[in-house]
């Protein structure tokens, strides 16, 4: 996404400058096929990005090429996006849920709290989430909160018969639904954050934020207590397991340099 206003929302570059935004996604290499971590925007939205929505278009300014898409990357990687069994969604928002139309038989995990959300949007909610992504009738598989712990997280393990092993660990506050993806690699572990969090700073020590995305965050939350509290829970995670866990988020594209 290339909103403007770089200095404000990245922390670098010039007050009118574009920003360089990400939708990362991640693709896990199973025994039992590919699983795919959020979808980012889909071949239905280069084909017809008036689908969302003019503020969409305004605000964000989602450089929209078919080449960026998951599906592309994933045939680039040299692999058959038919071979994508699993999706699991951070959250529904419309900037993780366009390429879901791009694999239509894979099995889609979230919160059913989000699915419910999401089907059914409150009058405010109704701008962040798009019907179109899910017209064609993905194979929902919901899961709840609670579970087992990790690292002081709640956390539902998912695909228990996979070899990778995968948690979705809830992060409400963005969405009613919203929740990081853990996947452990050996000792070591990746936490995709969604959008629990916008910027590297929010969780650093001492933390800091630009201040675009101070009201980006703030605008752009349901509850937001729970969502403070799990960026200080996730700023703790890492400092505390620095060594063994590596936090990313959706939308700060400096981790796509290595950060
Ligand atoms: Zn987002």
């Amino acid at each position: 996404m290339c909103p403007r206003g770089a200095r404000m929302l990245t922390g670098v570059g010039g007050l009118l400058e574009t920003a360089r935004m990400s939708c990362h996604c991640l693709l896990i290499e199973g025994a039992d096929g590919l699983v795919l971590v959020d979808t980012g925007f889909g071949s239905d939205d280069v084909r017809n990005p008036k689908q969302l929505g003019r503020a969409v278009g305004a605000l964000l300014r989602p450089s929209l090429h078919a080449a960026d898409t998951a599906i592309s990357q994933i045939r680039e990687l040299g692999f058959d996006p038919n071979d994508v069994r699993h999706i699991i969604t951070t959250h529904l928002d419309l900037d993780h849920t366009g390429g879901l139309p791009d694999f239509p038989d894979a099995q889609v995990h979230l919160l059913g709290i989000e699915l419910e959300a999401g089907l059914h949007p409150s009058w405010s909610d109704r701008v962040r989430y798009l019907a179109a992504h899910w017209a064609h009738g993905p194979h929902w598989v919901q899961h709840s909160t609670g579970g087992e712990q990790w690292l002081g997280f709640d956390s539902v393990r998912i695909l228990p018969g996979s070899d990778a092993e995968i948690l979705l660990v809830p992060l409400l506050g963005h969405t009613h639904g919203h929740t990081g993806v853990a996947v452990k690699r050996g000792e070591r572990c990746l936490l995709h954050c969604g959008d629990a969090y916008f910027h590297h700073g929010e969780i650093a020590t001492p933390p800091h934020c630009p201040p675009g995305i101070k009201l980006v965050t703030a605008f752009d939350q349901v509850d937001g207590a729970a969502r403070h509290g799990n960026v200080e829970r996730l700023r703790e995670l890492a400092q505390r397991h620095s060594g063994e866990v590596e936090l990313i988020c959706s939308h700060d594209a400096s981790y796509l340099d290595g950060r």
